[in-house]
C-alpha cells in the first residue's frame, strides 16, 4: 500500500526560508576580510540570497551549472551556499590551500562558470585565471569601495551584482536529487576527485548532524565553525545552524588562538568545531595568557585523530566537553560521533576517557563494518581491526564525472581507514590503510604511536611511519617536532613508550625536525615523509 503523505522535495532553499520565518532576528556575525565585524540576521541573509539567485540568473547561470568559491567562512559565502543551490545550480567550494596546478585542474574539471573570491584570494585568482578559460567572470566578494586592482577578465563586484536585484523571487521547486554542492577531495595520489552532494543528502545530513548525540544544535546554541566552508561544507554547520535557528559566528581568516578567543567571548559562543591543529593553537594561547571561557561548552574535533591529551586539556583546564568526530568528504562528511552512553556514567575516569578517545558510534543513517583482506566481515569485539566500509544516504556512490571508476565494493564504500568496532558500537581508527606499519606480518598502528609521542610534554607534533627493515619488513620511526624552548632527547622519547605499548610496537628510532609536512586540509602528509625517509637506516637494521 502506498502511503498518503505529501511529496515535497528536500531542498536546501527550504532551510534558509525556514530560518527566516522562525528565526528571522537570529544573528549571523562575521569577521570580515575588509576588517570590521559584520552582523545581520537570518531574515536579511535570506533576502540577500534571493537577490544573489536573481543576479546569477541575470549572469546566465543555468540549473546544474557550477559556481566556484575561493572564500573564508563569512556571510557572503553563506549567501552563496543558499543563492547558488537554491536556484538549482551547484556551489563548488574550492580549497584555496591547494597548489595552483591542482586548483586549475579542479576549476576546469568542475567547469565553473563564475568564481566568487574573497579579497585575500585576489592574487590567487589572478594566477589561476589565464589557465581557467571556461570561467566567464570573477566576482570579488566585497563592495565597490574595496574592489581590488586585479588583472582579471570580467571582474565583477558582489555588492553591485545584488544591489541591482529586487529580491522578488520564489525559490524554484525541483527534484531533491538535484546536485547542490561539489567538493574535491585531494587523494594523496592522482588528481583530486569531485564529490557531488544532493539537495536531499544535504538535508538528511543536516538533520542527523543536529541530533543530541551529534552536534546537539538548538535555537539556544551559538556556533562558530572553525572548520572552513571550503572543507566539506564546514561539516554541515552552515546548513544545520539555520535549520535549528542557532546563532552563527564566522571567523573569516582569523583562525589563530587570539582572534578565535576574542570572538568566542565577544559573541558568547557555546559550540565550535575544527581540526586538532587549531585547538592546539587555541589551548596554547589560553594557557599562556591564563584565560577562561565564559560560555563555551563543547568543541568538536575531527578531520584527524583527536590527541587524547586534548580531551583532558579541554575538560580539566576549561570545563569544555571535547567531542571526537569522524568522517570524510565522501560522507558529507559525518559518519560517527563520540559521546558516552548512560551505562558509562558510572565508570572511573580513565575508562570513560578510553571511550571518549574513540571516533565514536555511527550516526543513524550510516552503516559501518570492518572486513579482512578477503572482504570477510570481522567481529565487533574492539580488538579485530580491518578495512572500514560504510554505506548510507549521504555517502557517495561515484565521483564527479565517474572519475576513477566505481569506488564501491558490493554496495559499500571503502573508506581507506583501518578500524576496530567494539560491542557497544564505538569505532576506533587504528590507521589509514596506506599508513599502517607492517612488521613481521603483523600490523602496528601509526596513530597509536603518534598519540603517545604527542602526550610527551615536550613534543608539539609527531608522525610515525614504517621504514624498511631487512628482517621485519617495516619498523616504526618517530619523526617529531619539539615544542618551542623544550628539550627532549631520542632516548627520553623512546623511554616514554616503555610500558605504554607491546614490546614489538616500540619505535626503533626517533628523528627531530623543525616542522612536519601537511596537506591542504591540515593532515600529516605521510607520503612526503615516506619519500624523505625512504633510505633511512634504522639503528636496528
Ligand atoms: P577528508 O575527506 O579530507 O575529510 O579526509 C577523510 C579522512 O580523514 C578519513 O578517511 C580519515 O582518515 C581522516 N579522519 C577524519 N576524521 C578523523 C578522526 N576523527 N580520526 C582519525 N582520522 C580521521
Amino acid at each position: 500500500m502506498r502511503a498518503q503523505m505529501m511529496d515535497m522535495p528536500l531542498l536546501v532553499s527550504s532551510i534558509i526560508a525556514h530560518a527566516d520565518r522562525s528565526h528571522g532576528d537570529t544573528e549571523i556575525v562575521s569577521r570580515t576580510v575588509e576588517g570590521p565585524i559584520h552582523r545581520y540576521t537570518y531574515g536579511e541573509a535570506h533576502r540577500r540570497s534571493k537577490r544573489l539567485a536573481q543576479a546569477l540568473a541575470r549572469l546566465g547561470v543555468r540549473e546544474g551549472e557550477r559556481v566556484g568559491t575561493l572564500a573564508w567562512n563569512g556571510f557572503r559565502h553563506f549567501e552563496l551556499y543558499y543563492g547558488v543551490a537554491g536556484m538549482g545550480a551547484v556551489i563548488h567550494t574550492v580549497n584555496p590551500r591547494l597548489f595552483p596546478e591542482q586548483l586549475v585542474f579542479i576549476v576546469n574539471d568542475a567547469e565553473d562558470r563564475y568564481v566568487f573570491f574573497d579579497l585575500t584570494f585576489a592574487p590567487l585568482a589572478e594566477k589561476l585565471a589565464p589557465a581557467c578559460k571556461g570561467v566567464k567572470g570573477w566576482v570579488a566578494m566585497t563592495d565597490r569601495a574595496h574592489m581590488p586592482q586585479a588583472n582579471l577578465p570580467n571582474l565583477l563586484c558582489y555588492e553591485e551584482l545584488i544591489a541591482r536585484e529586487d529580491g522578488d523571487y520564489e525559490w524554484p521547486q525541483f527534484d531533491e536529487w538535484t546536485a547542490a554542492g561539489l567538493c574535491y577531495t585531494s587523494g594523496t595520489t592522482g588528481n583530486p576527485k569531485g564529490v557531488l552532494f544532493a539537495n536531499r543528502s544535504t538535508i538528511l545530513h543536516a538533520y542527523a548532524a543536529s541530533l543530541p548525540d551529534v552536534f546537539n544544535c538548538s535555537a539556544r546554541s551559538v556556533i562558530l565553525p572553525v572548520v572552513p566552508m571550503f572543507h566539506v561544507n564546514a561539516w554541515g554547520i552552515p546548513y544545520f545552524a539555520p535549520l535549528n535557528g542557532a546563532k552563527l559566528v564566522f571567523p573569516g581568516s582569523g583562525l589563530d588562538g587570539k582572534s578565535l578567543y576574542e570572538l568566542f567571548e565577544a559573541e558568547r559562543v557555546t559550540a565550535s568545531a575544527g581540526v586538532p591543529t587549531v585547538w592546539l593553537a587555541l589551548l596554547a594561547h589560553m594557557k599562556q595568557n591564563n584565560l577562561r571561557f565564559s560560555t563555551l561548552k563543547s568543541v568538536v574535533v575531527g578531520g584527524s585523530a583527536c590527541p587524547p591529551a586534548m580531551i583532558d586539556a579541554f575538560r580539566d583546564g576549561f570545563g569544555v566537553h571535547c567531542k571526537h568526530a569522524w568522517g570524510m568528504t565522501e560522507m558529507s562528511p559525518l559518519g560517527s560521533f563520540c559521546t558516552l552512553k548512560a551505562k558509562h556514567e558510572a565508570l572511573p575516569r580513565e575508562k570513560k576517557h578510553e571511550v571518549e578517545c574513540k571516533q565514536g558510534r555511527t550516526i543513524y543513517g550510516v552503516e559501518m563494518k570492518i572486513v579482512d583482506g578477503e572482504g570477510k566481515e570481522l567481529p565487533r569485539d574492539g580488538k579485530a581491526f580491518g578495512d572500514l566500509l560504510v554505506r548510507g544516504p549521504w555517502i557517495l556512490k561515484e565521483y564527479f564525472k565517474g572519475a576513477g571508476g566505481s569506488p564501491l565494493r558490493e554496495g559499500w564504500f571503502p573508506t581507506g581507514d583501518v578500524a576496530t568496532i567494539d560491542p557497544d558500537g564505538y569505532m576506533q581508527i587504528t590507521d589509514r590503510s596506506k599508513d599502517v606499519i607492517k612488521s613481521g606480518g603483523e600490523w602496528i598502528s601509526s596513530i597509536d604511536l603518534e598519540n603517545i609521542a604527542v602526550a610527551h610534554p615536550a613534543i608539539a607534533e609527531a608522525a610515525v611511519i614504517g621504514v624498511r627493515h631487512p628482517k621485519w619488513d617495516e619498523r616504526p620511526l618517530v619523526i617529531a617536532v619539539r615544542k618551542p624552548g623544550a628539550s627532549v632527547t631520542r632516548e627520553d622519547l623512546l623511554g616514554f613508550y616503555q610500558g605504554k605499548v607491546a614490546k614489538w610496537w616500540m619505535p626503533d628510532d626517533v628523528v627531530f625536525v623543525e616542522q612536519l609536512p601537511h596537506t591542504a586540509t591540515g593532515k600529516l602528509l605521510k607520503t612526503k615523509l615516506r619519500q624523505d625517509f625512504r633510505d633511512y637506516k634504522l639503528p636496528t637494521a
